[in-house]
């Protein structure tokens, strides 16, 4: 018996990169590719779980077995976390059957992770009656990714997919997690926002990750804050100042000046300046790119060539080491900005891009 029909988008994160660990602020949008789950209530405490997007059959798995560091490492790891993360804050989620199938390109940056957990969330909130608060489920979902799966993420992608509201960014504190719905009409405005999956994911990317958290966390130690949110802006130089550590003070200057970047961001949008967020995207690049370090040759290829063709601004986004970059343009350069990068990609021996235009949608809903 089927009781219902959900969907949970993946994000791009428009600006604010890498704050979300450091109490910071974030501008994410969610994007109309969304994980879809069709789901039903099971009452011999089995939770089957089958998608069409992976290979093999369904998984079942016995709902009171699941617990952190049992799974299997695969994909069935985000919804058993999510049920383990339901049933462990104490609430009553009993067996389940789960039908996954998505449109959010996995392991792009775009997170289909996130995706996934929110909308197997979503679907158990409906069909036991939890009556979760997006913000909790959000939460819940983060908890089933950092001690169910063991990925060490902030809070950005999940709340992302549950929050956000067509035709809006979302200004969110990670610190108390207040949330703003910015609007964000880009057509209005002349411009469209291309995402530019480099398909490529380099193999170092999680190790470098937790190294740049541990630097974040211990830029903050040594300037004796809870958390570089913590560093205001006018404060930065006075802080570099204080950090011997050359490594650790660019870390720093990367998060202070990125949180400032989501200040601007929000004071342009909310002054309808939409095209003067462009030149602030593409800081956010070269900080990513020379402070933290986090990008590579396929995300600056795409940045350079986007902005040598005519873009308004452009960055990587996400995690980096790979995934996706965005490009803000006018409408009328879209198509030669296409071009341009696949050609530049075909002429460094890349592999061909993915390039869509990013919409800003809806978050998770429930279909049928
Ligand atoms: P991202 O969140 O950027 O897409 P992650 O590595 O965090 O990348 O998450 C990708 C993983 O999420 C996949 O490897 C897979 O395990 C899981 N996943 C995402 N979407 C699906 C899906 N539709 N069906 C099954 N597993 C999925
Ligand atoms: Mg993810």
């Amino acid at each position: 018996m089927n009781e219902g029909v959900w969907a949970a988008p993946g994000r791009v994160n428009l600006i604010g990169e890498h704050t979300d660990y450091n109490d910071g602020f974030v501008m994410p949008f969610a994007l109309p590719h969304t994980v879809v789950a069709t789901a039903s209530r099971r009452d011999d405490g089995l939770l089957r779980l089958h998608s069409s997007d992976v290979g093999g059959g369904a998984v079942e798995l016995r709902i009171g077995d699941l617990a952190p560091g049992r799974g299997p490492g695969h994909w069935t790891d985000y919804p058993a976390g999510v049920v383990w993360a339901l049933r462990d804050a104490g609430h009553p989620v009993g067996g389940a059957d789960f039908h996954f199938e998505s449109t959010v390109p996995t392991g792009a940056g775009l997170s289909s992770s996130a995706a996934l957990e929110v909308v197997t969330a979503l679907a158990l909130d409906d069909l036991y009656g939890l009556g979760l608060e997006r913000w909790r489920t959000a939460r819940l979902c983060q908890r089933a990714e950092n001690v169910y799966v063991g990925a060490p993420t902030g809070i950005m992608d999940q709340t992302a997919s549950a929050c956000c509201t067509e035709g809006h960014a979302l200004h969110l504190d990670t610190r108390d997690l207040s949330q703003r719905q910015i609007p964000l009409d880009l057509a209005a405005h002349g411009l469209e926002l291309l995402v530019v999956d480099t398909q490529v994911k380099h193999a170092h990317s999680d190790g470098e990750y937790g190294k740049r958290r541990a630097g974040c966390e211990a830029g903050a130690a040594a300037l004796g804050v809870p958390a570089l949110r913590d560093v205001p802006y006018e404060d930065l130089d006075a802080a570099l100042a204080r950090l011997e550590d050359e490594e650790v003070r660019r870390l720093v200057r990367h998060i202070v000046t990125e949180n400032h970047r989501v200040e601007r961001v929000v004071a342009h949008l909310e002054a309808g300046e939409v095209r003067a967020v462009g030149p602030v995207l593409t800081e956010g690049h070269a900080s990513l790119r020379d402070d933290f370090r986090i990008s590579c040759p396929e995300l600056d290829l795409v940045v350079d060539t986007g902005l040598a063709a005519g873009a308004v601004g452009a960055r990587m986004t996400g995690g980096g080491f790979g995934g996706s970059a965005i490009v803000l343009t006018d409408v009328s350069a879209s198509a030669t900005i296409r071009k341009s990068v696949r050609e530049a990609f075909a002429g460094e021996g890349f592999g061909e891009p993915r390039i869509f235009t990013a919409i800003p949608s809806a978050g998770a809903r429930r279909l049928a």
